[in-house]
């Protein structure tokens, strides 16, 4: 698969809505073709399938060359994401001279946005970025433990807090990642987990988004989910995240699943799952609780999952033991 790829063109590109200023926007999503995230060589995070999408030895005339299949896409849209499969920030991804002529490819653009891990992101790294910058931080959880031994992220809470407030004491834009459940998490738990973790970041995060977990192929979620020991969150689980935070912090509260609706994606059953993510695309531009006004017949399976899990102290797919069950009995 990977020797089908060309390192000079990008992975992928399209166009979608966002915000910029409090206004929706059509912005253009780029998605580039790096040497990778170095935390793979360390493993990696449990729940992140890049490794799959990043190649070796991807030259700097490589990147350029992507740059220029960016700009002749590119029909004056005000807000431009850039995505590597890791930091845009890490010099052995997109050299600091690569990184200089993509903004100054996008200087007309209202906002520009990236990814970094925080280690990239130091006092005089932070100087050289334009004033339209938005970092990505995947702080993913507040708590400690949870980071190291369920998401195995390589860094704390605390060096995100860091970036995020160096980032703003110098004017740019922070937009932080939370996963909604991590494995080895109960639905409560992980509902706990999101609510707390926005409330770590607000004072530092302009958006604060919640990634319901993907299960991604070739990951160690992928594995447990193989084996009935992990189901993704519910999409009730992701709205009663917005229903506690809602008016209780100042950042944006926002949430664009991949996968929703999907067995490995944040699901319900199947007959409203479309109807409930319509309404967390609704609440995260408007941030008005009644978007989040849905309902189904499902609400009640959801509710007793949560209390059978509590019962028996199991994150396991109770779904897919009690369907076995059957199965068995039959
Ligand atoms: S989630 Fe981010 S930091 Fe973790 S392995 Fe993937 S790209 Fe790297
Ligand atoms: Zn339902």
């Amino acid at each position: 698969m990977k020797g089908d790829r060309s390192p000079s063109e990008l992975e992928a590109l399209w166009k979608e809505d966002d915000m910029v200023c409090g206004e929706k926007v059509r912005a253009m999503v780029v998605i580039m073709r790096t040497n990778g995230c170095c935390w793979v060589k360390h493993g990696g995070c449990t729940m992140c399938g890049y490794r799959e999408a990043s190649l070796m030895n991807v030259t700097e005339g490589d990147l350029l060359k992507q740059l220029e299949q960016a700009l002749s896409r590119h029909k004056g849209e005000p807000f431009v994401k850039i995505y590597t499969s890791g930091s845009f920030l890490d010099d052995n991804e997109v050299p600091p001279q690569v990184r200089a002529k993509y903004f100054e490819a996008f200087k007309d653009c209202k906002r520009i946005l990236f990814e970094s891990r925080p280690e990239f992101i130091t006092p005089e790294v932070v100087s050289t970025l334009p004033k339209t910058v938005t970092v990505a931080l995947g702080l993913e959880s507040s708590d400690p433990d949870v980071l190291e031994t369920s998401v195995h992220k390589g860094f704390t809470p605390a060096d995100i807090k860091r970036a995020g407030e160096l980032l703003k004491s110098n004017g740019l834009g922070v937009r932080t990642y939370l996963l909604l459940k991590p494995p080895f998490m109960t639905e409560r738990m992980a509902i706990r987990d999101a609510v707390e973790s926005a409330r770590f970041a607000d004072p530092f995060s302009d958006e604060i988004s919640v990634n319901p977990l993907n299960v991604q192929r070739a990951t160690y979620v992928e594995r447990l989910w193989k084996r009935g020991e992990f189901r993704s969150p519910w999409i009730w689980s992701l709205i009663e995240v917005f229903r506690q935070l809602s008016g209780t912090v100042n950042a944006r509260l926002m949430s664009s699943p991949s996968g929703g609706g999907a067995q490995r994606g944040v699901h319900n059953c199947g007959e409203c799952d479309q109807r409930a993510l319509d309404a967390v695309e609704k609440f995260s531009y408007s941030q008005d609780v009644k978007d989040l006004d849905v309902t189904c017949s499902c609400v009640p399976k959801w509710q007793a999952y949560m209390e059978s899990e509590a019962i028996l102290g199991s994150p396991s797919d109770l779904e897919r033991d009690f369907e076995n069950e059957l199965v068995l009995r039959m």
